[in-house]
């Protein structure tokens, strides 16, 4: 299987970063701080601190 270039990279992302209409946030996981409770990297933000979501809400 192809997997789409805009394929998001991390599992917290909505989309791909530079996506139109989506910016970065917080990761609502680790709240930035990029490392889950246990002290590994997040999973949600794959360790960035930072998700991709889209702007506007919803
Ligand atoms: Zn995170």
């Amino acid at each position: 299987m192809n997997m789409p270039p805009n394929t998001p990279t991390n599992p917290g992302d909505d989309a791909a970063p530079g996506t139109p209409g989506t910016g970065e946030d917080i990761c609502d996981v680790c709240n930035g701080s990029g490392k889950a409770k246990d002290g590994s990297k997040c999973p949600n933000c794959g360790g960035t601190g930072k998700v991709t979501e889209g702007i506007g809400g919803g």
